[in-house]
């Protein structure tokens, strides 16, 4: 009897996944995310311990938010401002004797976006729009790493108007036009109460950035998962591809597509990073 462990590891909650070896049942528990990391550890050696219930664990996979020293596995992800320079595969691997893989949660996310949806192709991009913005971009079939984890977010898009600050401290950043936080700065509403005006503005700044994306890493497909992708809809990508297609002149136009995942990508990635799938 073995099983195969997921871990999201986010700011808010935590969530702990089991898939048993043979019969591919899984469990699933879910916890908000302790302040301070040791009780972070301790409810995560916890929920493990639950979910395993009594099978031998083969390994186990997680995703955390960036960043992370991939070099001297170190995680401190940015908003468990608690959680600084945390040696979490030592961690893992000391108390549940078994190999820990862990990435960026958006990397994760979308690795399992590839893995599992349907448009696996050499040049993949997966962007998560809800109340921050993050992408993860999959070259045949391998994570992208780059020198840091590429932030595709924080590319520099000039607001007509004014100057935007964003959450991470630079001026006119996507993300400060596009996410949940920002169309609440901008439009003094959420991104659900926008009207038809509002939202062709967001898919105008939208298509903006995936006309950099575009030019540059030329990929085949984007996939869109978060909250306000779901809720902006296929709406919110066909205003947002029509921009595209007129500004790209010497590079083929990426599919926009909406994720058929759900909300659990990371989760699910997760899951797949305990088998090592990432690696093959
Ligand atoms: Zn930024």
């Amino acid at each position: 009897m073995s099983c195969y462990i997921g871990l999201d590891i986010g700011g808010t909650k935590i969530m702990v996944k089991s898939i048993d070896t043979n019969t591919h049942q899984s469990i699933l528990y879910k916890e908000p995310t302790p302040i301070d990391y040791l009780e972070g550890i301790n409810l995560l050696h916890h929920l493990i311990k639950k979910a395993a219930n009594g099978r031998k664990i083969l390994g186990i996979g997680a995703a955390i938010g960036g960043p992370i020293d991939h070099k001297n596995h170190l995680v401190s992800p940015l908003h468990q401002p608690n959680w600084r320079d945390i040696p979490l595969k030592k961690i893992m691997e000391d108390k549940w004797q078994c190999p820990f893989y862990v990435d960026v949660d958006t990397n994760v996310a979308a690795f399992a976006e590839y893995t599992l949806g349907d448009y696996q192709q050499g040049r993949f991009l997966y962007i998560t729009l809800s109340t921050g913005m993050g992408g993860g971009f999959i070259l045949d079939g391998k994570i992208y790493q780059g020198l840091s984890h590429p932030e595709i977010a924080h590319q520099c898009i000039t607001h007509p108007y004014n100057i935007v600050i964003c959450e991470c401290g630079a001026s006119n950043c996507l993300e400060a036009l596009v996410s949940g936080n920002g169309i609440r700065n901008i439009y003094k509403k959420p991104a659900e109460e926008l009207n038809t005006r509002e939202w062709d503005e967001v898919a105008y700044h939208l298509a903006l950035g995936l006309r950099n994306i575009a030019c540059i890493l030329s990929p085949e497909v984007i996939v869109f998962g978060g909250g306000v992708s779901i809720g902006g809809g296929n709406k919110l990508l066909d205003l947002s591809a029509n921009y595209l297609h007129k500004e790209l002149k010497l590079v083929s136009s990426p599919k926009l597509i909406l994720s058929t995942l759900g909300y659990d990508t990371a989760l699910e990635g997760a899951v797949l990073f305990a088998q090592a799938k990432h690696l093959h």
